[in-house]
């Protein structure tokens, strides 16, 4: 991995009041370009090929470069333009899909907003865990052996991208089957988990190391294709039911019963707490933490996304949250610019930026 000092001793190079805030055009970037806007930052889109349109559109990119496809962001002469504009990168799902983990970490010597060490523990099943676990979430049960399956089971595969092919099962026979029918034998690992039944909520937080501040910005549900559309017919369709898939179509907002709301809190402070201690100095900026809460009001955790989420778009103009914590309309793109701004003005930028 790219040394944290390596990364530092480029942005040592930047002028602090030319500072250009810039990302992929893609999953949550007019929400960023447009919260960098808003704190007074110049902004830059990198865009594929034929979707420029969407960004030009929406007019909130001080300057667009455009490349075939996103590798082309990894090779030395593109990150010295970017390095040339003071950039700093903000990382979002897709960044970190089509740039890969692995290559952010080893390749990418522009500085980028937050922790990238923590994209090891995000990209990993099994460390993601560790993590949750050292955070005392409430995890879903899961059995190394199909032959224990003893309740509904979500089996997830790796790369089983956005939920598309997991499969549903209720014990050990209808495990094999599927499996068998879906020509999975041979996909390697895979992970059993207990089907936690209940409302799920998905909390976009803040963490400030400048404040040592944890902020709830902001919640949604996601929408997916298609279980969500099986849920509406379930009764016409309880003969010929198909397989469920989990497809992220969308995302709905949700505010939480206000007295659940000290849990969600403690659940996003102990994540931060558990990464200050695994891997200093740990997650910073924004994160969520897919939850499911139970009938019995308890909320058990299944991933940790460790950066801007897409569920954070519904709130471009702030949410009820954010509203209680700031007088701007604040969504997570802005906050993050934010937390730059004050960073620079504290002469703190390394503490925010690897
Ligand atoms: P992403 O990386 O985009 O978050 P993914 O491919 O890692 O997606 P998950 O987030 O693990 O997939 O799961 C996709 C969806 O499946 C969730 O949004 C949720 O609706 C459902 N889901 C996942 N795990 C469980 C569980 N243990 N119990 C009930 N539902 C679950």
């Amino acid at each position: 991995m790219l040394h944290r000092k390596e990364i530092h001793h480029i942005l040592d190079g930047y002028a602090r009041d030319e500072i250009t805030i810039a990302t992929i055009g893609s999953h949550t970037a007019l929400q960023i370009l447009k919260g960098a806007r808003d704190e007074g930052f110049k902004s830059l889109v990198i865009c594929k090929r034929g979707t420029e349109e969407v960004y030009r559109q929406f007019g909130l990119a001080d300057e667009l470069l455009t490349v075939e496809n996103f590798e082309q962001v990894l090779e030395k002469s593109f990150q010295e333009q970017l390095i040339k504009r003071n950039a700093i990168l903000i990382p979002h799902g897709s960044f970190v899909e089509y740039l890969s983990p692995v290559r952010i970490e080893n390749e990418l010597f522009v500085p980028m907003f937050g922790n990238r060490a923590v994209l090891d523990w995000e990209a990993d099943r099994g460390k993601e865990r560790e993590w949750m676990e050292r955070a005392e979430l409430r995890l879903p049960v899961e059995f190394n052996d199909p032959a224990d399956i003893d309740r509904l089971v979500m089996v997830k595969f790796p790369g089983a991208k956005g939920g598309r092919g997991y499969i549903l099962a209720s014990n050990h026979d209808e495990f094999e089957q599927k499996r068998k029918k879906l020509e999975l034998r041979d996909k390697g690992e895979f992970t059993i988990q207990e089907y936690v039944v209940g409302t799920r909520f998905y909390p976009h937080y803040f963490y400030s190391p400048l404040k040592d501040k944890l902020e709830l910005l902001s919640m949604d549900i996601r929408y997916e294709s298609n279980i969500d559309g099986i849920a509406r017919l379930s009764y016409i369709l309880r003969d010929s039911l198909p397989e469920p898939s989990f497809v992220v179509t969308g995302n709905l907002p949700v505010v939480i019963r206000e007295s659940l709301l000290p849990r969600v809190l403690e659940m996003g402070r102990r994540v931060i707490t558990a990464s200050q201690e695994m891997f200093s100095p740990g997650l910073i900026g924004p994160f969520c933490i897919e939850t499911v809460c139970t009938e019995d009001l308890a909320f058990i955790a299944f991933e940790i996304s460790a950066r801007i989420v897409a569920g954070t778009n519904l709130y471009i103009s702030g949410s009820p949250y954010s509203q209680l914590l700031y007088d701007v309309p604040m969504s997570t793109g802005r906050r993050i610019a934010r937390e730059v701004k004050e960073a620079i003005k504290g002469d703190l930028l390394k503490e925010v930026v690897y």
